[in-house]
């Protein structure tokens, strides 16, 4: 654990992750009563002193970009140990990174995200500065308050201003989204550097694969055979390994993207090549359901909030709090091993960018209907080794039955349930399968469950 537990004015809730260089986390402003986001060097770095320099110089390269495109720098610091920190914007939606877990996304979804990263892109280079490592990690989400999502650039820790990368000799970036160019001692680095990784990120937003070498990617529309070939062409011109060959500019690319958003029929995530995180079924079960998120759920009633999903046959009431974000647009039971397809489910959490991180301490629920797969025996088989399994034990109201598996001590303390449910009457169908995340204390899980109404 780590022993830090407030950085100045900024108390510390939870890791949101860590990178190569430091660990960031959700922290609270308490002057100002906000949550930030707080990036600390590691330990091991922080004695270098090129390290430490070019971490400051991303935080003052984030400020100098100075848009609402760009995560926003509030404050810098250092540790009592000397490790220096710098304070920024919150990103509550996670990072396109935890949007592909699940697969890849409905194209007009993938390219309306992609041309949002390449107008941040833009914004950059409008300043001066080319980004060097866009990557689906380093494209954060964050929910206005009308519910919009807005797309942030962050982690420019590769990045240096225009005039000095002409000299530029250092291969950087990661591999996939790194353009040629990046890989050649002293080629030069200008803003189509940054096309080609928003290219590699709107690849694999659409196909769900991070492009090969430049020079050998597979024609997008080859993984994605309903693709419009327009889309297809506007990806591959991104990703030309030779630059004068690209889309000229970020904000061009964005153009293209939006046009192609506007014509591009809305389509389902795509079947069949769907990418299994190696964590648990059930938690990936989660991430596949989908990615509209509404905010600001009203409270109903006295106790708790009652929600419900896009097509209105899953509803559901939850505690106050839990009912933060909600996520209405369906789910695919191939998370859960059953046959892959869309159906009805939801996911309503305090935080729903941390739902798969079972040490978040995210408090939720996840409902997903199954017309055809028997939900009891897959969630039978569901473990979670991080925790420990506490027994099952039957569930049963005068609409539902079933099996309830609980778990606690998981890595962040909490507590987990596994529920398949069948129809007390005769009916087989449909199953429901309900998941539950909470922290230790009084149980909610019965509660919920009787809440649940499925029409
Ligand atoms: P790399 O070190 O290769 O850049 P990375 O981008 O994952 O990897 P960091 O930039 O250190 O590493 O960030 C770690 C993680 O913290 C990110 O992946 C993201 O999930 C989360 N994160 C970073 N900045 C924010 C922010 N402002 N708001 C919310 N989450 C953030
Ligand atoms: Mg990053």
């Amino acid at each position: 654990m780590h022993s830090v537990q407030r950085i100045g004015r900024y108390r510390l809730e939870r890791r949101l992750g860590t990178g190569a260089f430091g660990t960031v986390w959700l922290a609270h402003d308490d002057e100002l009563d906000a949550p930030v986001a707080v990036k600390v060097l590691a330990e091991n770095w922080s004695h270098r002193m090129d390290v430490r320099e070019r971490f400051l110089s991303e935080a003052r390269l984030l400020r100098k970009a100075g848009s609402p495109r760009v995560v926003q720098v509030y404050d810098i610091g250092e540790l009592p140990d000397g490790r220096p920190y710098f304070v920024m914007e919150y990103a509550d939606g996670g990072t396109l990174a935890e949007l592909l877990a699940a697969g890849p996304l409905p194209v007009p979804e993938a390219l309306r995200l992609t041309a949002l990263a390449a107008r941040s892109a833009h914004a950059l280079h409008e300043a001066g500065i080319v980004h060097r490592d866009v990557k689906p990690s380093n494209v954060l989400l964050r929910t206005a308050p009308d519910g919009t999502r807005r797309v942030l650039l962050a982690d420019l820790g590769l990045a240096k201003s225009l005039a000095e990368a002409s000299g530029l000799t250092l291969a950087a970036g990661s591999a996939g989204y790194r353009p040629p160019e990046q890989a050649e001692p002293g080629a030069g680095i200008d803003e189509r550097a940054d096309v080609y990784s928003l290219g590699a990120v709107g690849y694999q937003l659409v196909t769900g694969t991070v492009p090969a070498a430049p020079g050998r990617v597979v024609p997008p529309g080859r993984l994605r055979p309903d693709l419009d070939p327009g889309v297809a062409a506007a990806l591959t011109r991104a990703l030309e390994p030779d630059r004068e060959r690209r889309w000229p500019s970020a904000e061009a690319f964005a153009r293209e993207l939006e046009h192609a958003a506007e014509g591009a029929a809305p389509a389902g995530r795509p079947r069949g090549r769907r990418r299994l995180l190696a964590l648990t079924a059930a938690v990936v079960a989660v991430a596949a359901a989908g990615t509209a998120l509404t905010l600001a759920l009203r409270p109903s009633g006295p106790a708790g909030v009652r929600v419900a999903d896009a097509t209105g046959r899953i509803a559901v009431r939850v505690p106050d709090g839990w009912g933060r974000q909600l996520r209405d647009s369906g789910w695919d039971p191939a998370a859960l091993g059953l046959p892959a397809g869309h159906e009805p489910g939801l996911a309503v959490a305090d935080d729903l960018a941390h739902w798969q991180d079972l040490a978040s301490g995210v408090r939720g629920v996840f409902v997903g209907l199954s017309e055809q797969g028997d939900v009891t025996a897959r969630v039978a088989a569901v473990d979670h080794p991080g925790c420990r399994y506490q027994g099952g034990r039957a569930f049963a109201d005068g609409d539902w039955r079933g099996q309830v598996r609980t778990w606690d001590g998981c890595p962040g303390g909490g507590r987990l349930t596994e529920t398949a449910l069948r129809p007390a009457g005769a009916a087989g169908q449909p199953q429901v399968y309900v998941q539950i995340r909470q922290r230790s204390g009084s149980d909610a899980t019965d509660g919920i469950l009787r809440s649940l109404r499925v029409t």
